[in-house]
């Protein structure tokens, strides 16, 4: 029977007397052990945090995602800005990211982190987070709903999945593809007319 593994197409089964071989690479081991185990910065900034406190409890359930909030930059792997980022904030939030090791990514949830949202105009208000540090995943709404961190969250996991490319880190695994931006925005449109 074909497995989920199987259909990555990263392992190559052999029938052995009394069984099967299995051969893989530890680097799909590695992406794998990755992409199952998200633990992002315990970190919020304004209201679109609490959409993603939201997704972090028992309706959405990230845990079963391997999704864990932790409370140091030290064991985080993934920064999710959600929320305003004002000016003053920026430099924290450059600290911060600076001190994750690496790999680690970053997801820009809603509006304002985006672009500054409502609060475009604004003399205080950063115009996208992406002015201070690498994006990879920008989640549209205000504010998108916790199904919509979850899309971005599948998203992250295909492009972890792709990280290493032969024992080689890709530099620039992926822009999120027009598919998966499309799945985003979809996601999006359906939590906001739900
Ligand atoms: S995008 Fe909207 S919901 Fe999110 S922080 Fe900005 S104003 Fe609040």
């Amino acid at each position: 029977m074909k497995s989920a593994l199987d259909s990555l197409q990263l392992l190559r089964r052999h029938k052995v007397v009394g069984g099967e071989l299995v051969l893989t690479s530890v680097d799909f081991f590695v992406d794998w052990a990755r992409k199952s185990s998200i633990w992002p910065l315990t970190f919020g900034l304004a209201c679109c945090a609490i959409e993603m406190m939201a997704a972090y409890a028992s309706r959405y359930d990230f845990d079963r995602l391997g999704v864990f909030p932790r409370p140091t930059p030290r064991q985080a792997d993934l920064l999710i800005i959600s929320g305003t980022v004002v000016k003053k904030m920026a430099p924290a939030i450059e600290t911060l990211y600076n001190q994750m090791p690496e790999p680690r990514f970053v997801i820009s949830m809603g509006a304002c982190s985006n672009c500054g949202g409502p609060y475009y105009d604004s003399y205080s208000v950063c115009k996208g987070i992406d002015k201070v540090i690498p994006v990879d995943i920008y989640i549209p709404g205000c504010p998108p709903r916790p199904e919509a961190l979850q899309t971005a969250v599948f998203a992250l996991q295909k492009k972890i999945d792709r990280y290493w490319d032969a024992g080689k880190r890709v530099a620039n695994p992926s822009k999120p593809t027009n598919e998966v931006l499309k799945e985003i925005n979809v996601a999006a449109l359906k939590a906001r007319d739900a």
